[in-house]
């Protein structure tokens, strides 16, 4: 690789919204950063156009991992912007319960809206988030919120992280499920990692980090292999772990890190797809995906939103139960489809884990409380829909889980957690963490802002 050296004062593993996020910040003050990512390096014109290649290529794994008993899909970035390129771009500050919550758990006091408003406001110097305007809303959107209305629902406009969609272009949003092509979806590549380069950072794209070595005083080593299976050995003074629940439970399993705690307390926010057939066209898959969001006390209260989106053919097949004939006049009706979602507060932790061959094991599955919250979800999902004129609906029995959190949590005390209030590891102080494998609970609301708001905090303080 051409400039990169061999030492660094920073190395960040993971350049997904975290890792960019803490690039920029330590590069705007003049350190020396290098970020290293298993993903590829795309840009807005060579984003994947089929289903098939962006799951092979953009995702870990093919594109779905499964939990222990096949029963939640887990979906998993593998790609320079991390699930920034690849996500729905909702971007919502937490509310006081979910603050609670964390505050709860790890006696962290700035788990407040006072804290961490400040670092919400930041996002905005580099990052424009936008209401899609009303008129382009798909025939999907409007059910969703005329069949809130009917049912005595409060839903909202949601909030996207975009700029200047050209919607009037007739841009269809399911293509930014594989990276946005009009470069509108403001995904961490496109702002802070941008900024990052500018300032000097330097990315290895493309490079699987396998193992990281704490055992010397003087630099901490981290090494792996790069496309060609060429091995390196990177050192650095302080090491940010930015590469997921997932990926920073695994790697810390594999490198000998002792703490108990390390893939315990893991989250996903299990989402539930319910198709419904309707007598005309719907187009679900047309315009922008979504226009709004569940906004309801009472559902909050209850541990579960809705959200009215599509996804493109090969995910939404998966979802249509039945065999044979029964699953065929599914998909040639595409069209005539609609669809909500139920996302859920998940309360049953799981754990992530690592077997024989190097093989990612997840232990995640449903509490009564949590299957509880799903069909109260299901039954406000069939009334909405039903009262737009829905033929049938589809009850999907499989969970996907979008929003990995947790495995790493952050907390006060030692012995319930991994990293301490600063950020940094309790079992080294020069490893520090700011990516939603902190996270102690599930929040029950989109994370990425606030992964980015703790990611400006935590970057901050550290060169402070
Ligand atoms: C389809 C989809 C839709 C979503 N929609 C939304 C949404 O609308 N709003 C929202 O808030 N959230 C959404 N999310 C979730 C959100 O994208 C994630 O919560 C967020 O990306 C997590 O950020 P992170 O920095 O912790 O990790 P990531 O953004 O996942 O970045 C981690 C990076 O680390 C890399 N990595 C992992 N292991 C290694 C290794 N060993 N060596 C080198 N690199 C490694 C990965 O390749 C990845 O690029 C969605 C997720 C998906 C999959």
């Amino acid at each position: 690789m051409k400039d990169i050296k061999l030492n660094y004062d920073y190395i960040i593993i993971g350049a997904g919204v975290s890792g960019c996020i803490v690039a920029e910040r330590l590069c705007s003050r003049g350190k020396n950063v290098l970020l290293l990512e298993a993903g590829k390096f795309f840009y807005s014109k060579n984003f994947l156009t089929k289903e098939v290649d962006s799951n092979s290529q953009m995702y870990w794994n093919g594109g779905i991992e499964l939990n222990s008993n096949a029963s939640i899909g887990l979906i998993r970035p593998k790609v320079v912007g991390g699930g920034s390129i690849i996500n729905g771009g909702l971007l919502d500050p937490f509310d006081d319960l979910a603050l609670e919550g964390f505050k709860d758990i790890t006696d962290i006091d700035f788990f407040s809206l006072n804290s961490l408003n400040p670092y919400y406001e930041k996002i905005n110097s580099l990052t424009t988030i936008e209401k899609i305007p009303e008129e382009y809303a798909n025939l999907n959107s409007k059910i969703f919120k005329q069949g809130f209305k009917a049912n005595g629902f409060q839903c909202a406009s949601l909030e996207r992280g975009q700029k200047n969609c050209p919607y009037s272009d007739g841009v269809d949003c399911i293509t930014c499920l594989s990276g946005c092509p009009t470069n509108s979806k403001q995904s961490t590549m496109t702002t802070y990692l941008r900024e990052a380069l500018k300032n000097g950072a330097k990315i290895f794209s493309e490079f699987k980090v396998k193992q990281v070595d704490n055992s010397s005083r003087e630099s901490i080593k981290v090494s792996g292999h790069d496309k060609n299976l060429k091995q390196w050995t990177f050192s650095c003074n302080k090491l940010i772990l930015a590469s997921g629940a997932i990926g920073n439970s695994k790697l810390l399993i594999n490198s000998g890190f002792k703490n108990k705690n390390i893939g315990k307390n893991f989250y996903t926010h299990p989402q539930y797809m319910l198709m419904a057939e309707f007598d005309h066209e719907v187009n679900a898959y047309k315009g922008p995906l979504q226009n709004y969001k569940s906004d309801d006390l009472n559902f909050r209260k209850k541990g579960f939103k809705l959200e009215n989106v599509f996804a493109p053919p090969a995910a939404i097949s998966a979802l249509f139960n039945g065999v044979g004939d029964e699953f065929f006049s599914c998909l040639k009706n595409i069209n005539k489809f609609g669809s909500i979602e139920v996302c859920i507060r998940d309360e049953n932790p799981g754990e992530i884990k690592v077997g024989r061959n190097n093989k990612t094991i997840v232990y995640k599955e449903l509490s009564d409380l949590d299957k509880k919250k799903r069909d109260l979800g299901f039954d406000a999902i069939k009334n909405i829909l039903y009262s737009q004129g829905a033929k049938r609906v589809i009850e999907g029995d499989f969970g996907i889980g979008l929003h990995l959190m947790g495995g790493c949590s952050i907390g006060s005390e030692e012995k319930k957690s991994v990293f301490a209030p600063d950020f940094s590891m309790y079992e080294d102080k020069r490893i520090s963490c700011a990516d939603s494998s902190i996270f102690p609970n599930a929040p029950g609301i989109n994370p990425s802002l606030t992964i980015m708001a703790l990611s400006i905090k935590f970057a901050e303080e550290l060169h402070e």
